[in-house]
């Protein structure tokens, strides 16, 4: 094991306060929220455009780690002094040196290690390798997709004595990232799944991108590509002699190692005749369970690997039957009794449960955490101290239930002494014994290994639910802020909108995302809001924009800090502020919105009671609202607000002899007047995917999609016409309709029927016909004969952009965000 005090030497860095004992290095850590074992965790320091690690040292201090790596002694929060315990390196940069750190520990392996790049495919390349190479091998794979300048070393890391072999991904996104990449795995055989347009922003060509690729691969023995990819296959043929590549080819069966032609392609599987003339000639037909051309190609790469290991046919076939489709990312299910589940039932490894356990650990607080877990394969570690390390990690976590499904975990149930746990010996036992009444509130992670089939348990838990669902992709919202924060300087803060219900999206969930993402304030349209936040544990700062007047103890209680827009509302708190302390206020300014308010004339007046009362109020902030932050048509009406608001905002300050954070911009202000972002800026609808003044919208994901399901799909001959009022007009020609479970009562605007709404069946558009109905609508499905009932139906999402859907009925997606009913489940999509 590496010991802190190697690594000066190892990084060419300099102890600024040497460890008091021996410090063995065991886990590398990045972020201080996931913290698991503090003793033996080296915190790198590392800085990005929006982050400083050196800004969280002490809180880690605190909770116990010990050993840092720093590249700006300047920066370490109260000097040297404040950790007398620790062992601190200072370096020139703690990337690079977080990099040497995991070559070096690459180095002491002998192993082999398959480095796998490309543009797309290359998770589920290495999930399925892992798969089918699993019966021969014990191997250590990248967790998920952790394939970055940062995600690279964690995944070495975690390579140990017992491996056998290492597949680790690479993904770049510039120049010059490749070659750091290959010096931390230093692979020893390469996959290049394919080229393709992700990422280009940092390459000015194809050829380029290809260049870079190539980079991971120049010290490899072999490498595996499909030749029919021009660009790889010159990349290739120029950097490596032939007898150190491994070829397929549908193209040109004659020049590759292995020559594939499909023999039947049919909707879930392909039929391939493979031929290689070396080192015998050979012929075989393999069945792939997928059909569709990534999954083709993906499936093609890893038998490619299996030929060249000379794996024999009938093996190859019997691990191909067995391969199971990668889920990319995590799913929260909405579950019995108040509980979610979050589904990761396909497989179960260290590092894997980890992440899991992170992504639980950061779920609002709905009652109890609990896991079901299977026994853990593949650690290459014995059974004792496999369990321990699964015991400390639920404790790191926050678990306090635990379901142990399978004969290892339970034979070592003493481990887990400190949560309540039942264990059984099968996944069959645990659903014979299922009482669903046992589980209420919680949130539930479901993590097993494939063969556990633990998808049946999650099918268990979830309630029978309405075919309508509203998918919230919480990584795409993550993204979406992350856009907006590269726009704002790093000194101004971010408020986020969560009122309506965080847009129709779901309030605790989202806010309890933007606290993990280090929003600065919340805001909400009502009092009642923000208790509901505060009840589900959120923590951050929340505005309320209209609090109700009788409901100020509620503000104090739960720590809410109210909006003030008139001297009613102002006198009203001033008397309740002299009882008691209440919480600081924002002031509302009229500068053109007249909406809300106090106009530039209300300010002598509102100075002096500021002044008067300074000793029972305190004000946050002062904050105006643009009328035409969207359009350039009013860019003079809105510098015009602008320049009241300057004009006013510093008499407040004056009267009140302290400064206020003042902020001026909603999400379309923010791309279009950077000048004027002051302390803080105010997001709304651009989190939720919507970039309001469509000049920017493809810097954003779209984060919601409403979808539906088919109930029915009916001939009708010519002449009949459809639903209520008969108004589905009648035609010359036999149509099939669909009906689908959705209706205004789901938030489904009337005004979409009769045409002027369209939905998407099976990646085409069909119309709306008829009128729009309470529970459920239909649909013209005949230019889609393979529409069938129980298909799904995307109402809006990324086939069908909310800005185009409002405008279809003349309005604005704000509108049909909000609209969508408490009754249509949410779905949460995380990574
Ligand atoms: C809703 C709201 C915002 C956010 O507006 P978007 O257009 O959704 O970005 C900002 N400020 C106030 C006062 C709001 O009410």
């Amino acid at each position: 094991m590496l010991d802190f005090t190697a690594l000066p030497a190892l990084t060419h860095g300099t102890l600024l306060r040497t460890p008091p004992r021996p410090a063995p290095v065991h886990q590398l850590l990045l972020d201080s929220r996931r913290i698991g074992q503090a003793t033996g965790s080296v915190f790198f320091a590392l800085r990005g455009p929006q982050h400083n690690g050196h800004v969280y040292m002490p809180e880690l201090y605190a909770r116990g780690v010990r050993l840092f790596v720093v590249d700006r002694a300047a920066e370490i929060p109260g000097g040297l002094l404040a950790y007398p315990e620790a062992g601190i390196l200072l370096v020139d940069d703690a990337l690079d040196a977080l990099q040497t750190v995991a070559a070096a520990h690459r180095r002491r392996f002998r192993v082999p290690v398959l480095g796998v790049t490309g543009s797309n495919g290359k998770t589920i390349v290495k999930e399925w390798l892992a798969q089918l190479l699993a019966p021969d091998e014990l191997i250590c794979k990248s967790p998920r997709s952790y394939n970055s300048q940062v995600g690279v070393p964690l995944s070495v890391w975690e390579l140990n004595a017992t491996h056998t072999l290492g597949i680790f991904e690479a993904g770049i996104s510039q120049r010059h990232e490749m070659a750091r990449l290959a010096r931390i795995m230093q692979p020893t055989l390469g996959l290049f799944t394919n080229i393709g347009t992700a990422h280009d922003a940092g390459f000015t060509n194809h050829r380029e991108k290809v260049e870079e690729k190539m980079q991971l691969f120049l010290d490899v023995d072999t490498l595996f590509y499909c030749l029919d990819h021009e660009l790889i296959h010159a990349a290739a043929q120029q950097h490596l002699p032939e007898h150190r590549t491994f070829t397929w080819s549908r193209l040109h069966p004659h020049l590759a190692h292995v020559a594939v032609t499909v023999a039947e392609s049919s909707g879930d599987r392909m039929v391939a005749r493979v031929s290689l003339a070396r080192p015998l000639p050979q012929e075989h037909t393999f069945t792939l369970p997928f059909a569709d051309e990534p999954s083709v190609e993906n499936a093609l790469h890893a038998l490619a690997v299996l030929l060249w290991r000379q794996v024999p046919a009938a093996e190859i076939q019997h691990r191909l039957d067995r391969l199971q489709p990668v889920a990319m990312r995590l799913e929260m299910k909405q579950a019995l009794n108040d509980c979610y589940v979050l589904d990761d039932t396909y497989n179960n490894d260290l590092a894997g449960l980890n992440l899991a356990l992170d992504v639980l650990a950061r779920q609002p607080r709905r009652g109890r955490r609990t896991l079901i877990l299977s026994d853990v394969l593949e650690s290459g570690l014995a059974g004792a101290e496999l369990y321990a390390r699964v015991a400390a990690q639920l404790a790191t976590h926050g678990v306090e239930r635990l379901v142990g499904v399978g004969l290892e975990i339970k034979h070592h149930q003493a481990l887990f002494q400190q949560v309540e746990a039942t264990f059984y010996n099968t996944t069959d036992d645990f659903l014979r014994q299922f009482r669903p009444d046992a589980f209420h509130q919680e949130t539930i992670l479901v993590k097993g290994a494939r063969r556990f089939g633990f998808e049946r348990i999650v099918t268990a838990f979830q309630r029978q639910i309405h075919g309508t669902v509203l998918e919230v992709d919480l990584e795409a919202l993550a993204q979406n802020l992350n856009f907006y924060r590269s726009r704002i300087q790093p000194g101004t803060r971010l408020m986020v909108m969560v009122k309506a219900f965080a847009y129709g999206s779901g309030s605790y969930e989202v806010a309890n995302l933007l606290e993990f993402h280090r929003a600065d304030y919340l805001a909400v349209a009502y009092t009642d809001e923000g208790v509901s936040l505060r009840q589900h544990g959120i923590s951050l700062p929340i505005m309320v924009m209209n609090p109700s007047p009788d409901a100020f103890q509620v503000l104090r209680q739960y720590h809410l800090e109210p909006e003030i827009y008139s001297f009613e509302r102002l006198h009203d708190y001033l008397t309740a502020a002299r009882q008691q302390p209440l919480p600081a206020i924002h002031l509302k300014l009229d500068t053109g919105m007249r909406r809300l308010g106090f106009s530039e004339t209300d300010l002598p007046e509102l100075c002096a009671l500021l002044r008067d009362n300074a000793a029972h109020l305190r004000v946050a902030s002062a904050l105006t609202h643009l009328a035409g932050a969207d359009e350039e048509q009013h860019n003079s009406f809105s510098e015009q607000q602008l320049a009241a608001f300057q004009r006013m905002t510093p008499q407040l300050e004056e009267a009140l002899g302290y400064s206020i954070l003042k902020h001026a911009l909603n999400s379309a202000g923010i791309l279009r007047f950077p000048e004027a972002h002051m302390d803080m800026v105010r997001l709304g609808i651009g989190l939720y995917g919507v970039e309001a003044t469509g000049r920017e919208q493809d810097a954003l994901r779209p984060v919601s999609t409403l979808r539906t399901t088919i109930s029915q799909v009916k001939t009708l001959p010519p002449g009949e016409t459809v639903g209520y009022s008969r108004r589905g007009q009648a035609v010359e020609y036999e149509r099939r309709i669909a009906t689908l479970a959705i209706g205004y009562a789901d938030g489904y605007d009337r005004r979409f029927g009769n045409g002027a709404g369209e939905v998407v069946v099976r990646g085409q558009r069909a119309p709306i016909i008829g009128n729009v109905c309470m529970d459920m609508c239909m649909v013209d499905v005949t230019h889609i004969s393979a529409a069938r009932a129980g298909d799904v139906a995307e109402i809006f999402g990324p086939q069908l952009p909310l800005p185009e859907l409002a405008s279809r009925i003349g309005t604005i997606p704000y509108e049909l965000l909000t609209n969508v009913s408490e009754r249509v489940k949410r779905v949460f999509f995380t990574e």
